[in-house]
């Protein structure tokens, strides 16, 4: 790869990086510790980062825990939010309006982003954002704020060293290791202390480290990123087969689990709320009391009877066509749709699932009773 570069760096390294890519013009959104969870936020140095913190997960279940005693800035697995927010943001207002006596006057709403950076994210989160990118700008249409982030946003990965034990991103060669679609990649190396291997996966990326002038990388640091990796791999226990699960559910679609499964499901949505990839959007026009009005774009859900409503009619009405729907989409009818997995295994519809339904369980449980 020509533009590869690689060098390590100790914490205060990492903080002129930082420094770095503020003077550069970016708003740095990374990891920071917020409602007991670790979400995106603000960076403006490295103390915002969550050192010393560490996540439990389980189907259902996510605690976040501090140890003074810890260095670590990346001892963590993804929380309940994504990057997504900022490409696809769950509120935004497309035209604002007016109606006078004779004319309705209708104005599109700046969409313009500002350079922003991506800091920390996880390689499932990179690619979650590479699946939602293909939505938003992979066909005839472009939806500008995609486009426009798409344009001004500087990606700095951080690989994976603290999978969850609801993730499953090597199943869908999503991670734990980062691969493609970054500016720079970090790997946290931690011998009893803070050490990053930075490498460069752009022209920008290579730009920035060069400016930084910072100490080559060692093999050593090499070998140990590799064992981070492995390490990282061996301990992730679910997984989907990705070759067979897209047949296993279009063979599968009069399944008697699909009523099991809407015994324990709420049809909350929160699964796809948290998922990095779910687009569902609606469309509303609001008035106020005087003669303007707005048309806002939300997110919303496929769990949502109301989102299935065509023609005097619900498409969805029951929970197990709500299910269904959702997840033959992510592992199955995505692929048709858009040429590649709707999912990225990275466990946030597990753990944020308030009754702990588990995707990579139920496709085990279709396969058990599949009909071929
Ligand atoms: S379906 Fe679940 S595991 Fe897959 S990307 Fe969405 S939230 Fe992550
Ligand atoms: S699977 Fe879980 S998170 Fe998703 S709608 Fe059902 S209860 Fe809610």
């Amino acid at each position: 790869m020509e533009n590869l570069l690689a060098s390590t760096v100790d914490i205060s390294g990492l903080d002129r990086l930082l420094d770095l890519i503020k003077s550069e013009g970016y708003n740095i959104i990374g990891p920071v510790v917020e409602d007991g969870a670790v979400k995106k936020g603000t960076i403006k140095s490295i103390n915002d980062l969550p050192q010393g913190y560490t996540d439990s997960q389980a189907p259902g279940s996510y605690t976040l825990t501090y140890d003074e005693n810890n260095k670590e800035l990346f001892s963590w697995a993804v929380g309940p939010t994504s990057f997504k927010d900022y490409f696809f943001p769950p509120k935004q207002v497309l035209f604002s309006g007016k109606i006078s006596k004779d004319k309705v006057t209708l104005v599109q709403v700046d969409a313009k982003v500002s350079k922003t950076c991506f800091f920390g994210m996880r390689p499932c989160e990179v690619a979650g954002m590479s699946v939602l990118k293909n939505v938003m700008m992979g066909g005839q249409y472009q939806d500008p704020v995609a486009a426009d982030m798409s344009q001004n946003v500087l990606v700095v990965a951080t690989e994976c060293g603290f999978p969850a034990e609801t993730c499953f991103c090597s199943s869908f060669g999503s991670g734990p290791m980062a691969s493609e679609n970054f500016d720079l990649v970090i790997t946290e190396i931690t011998n009893g202390d803070n050490r990053y291997l930075i490498r460069s996966g752009s022209d920008t990326g290579y730009q920035l480290l060069e400016k930084l002038d910072l100490q080559s990388a060692s093999p050593q640091d090499f070998s140990e990123r590799d064992r981070i990796i492995a390490n990282s791999t061996s301990q992730m226990t679910r997984s989907i087969d990705t070759g067979t699960v897209g047949g296993l559910l279009a063979e599968n679609i009069n399944s008697p689990h699909w009523a099991e499964i809407a015994k324990r499901c709420l049809s909350c949505g929160n699964c796809t709320l948290v998922c990095p990839t779910c687009f569902c959007a609606s469309f509303e026009h609001s008035n106020g009391l005087s003669d303007d009005f707005e048309v806002t774009k939300r997110w919303d859900s496929c769990f949502d009877t109301e989102h299935s409503y065509i023609h005097g009619g619900y498409v969805r009405s029951s929970t197990s066509s709500k299910y269904r729907q959702w997840m033959t989409h992510k592992l199955s009818t995505w692929v048709d749709q858009f040429g590649e997995m709707g999912c990225v295994g990275c466990g946030r519809c597990i753990t944020w699932c308030p009754v702990g339904i588990d995707i990579t369980e139920e496709v085990k449980y279709i396969a058990e009773k599949s009909v071929k």
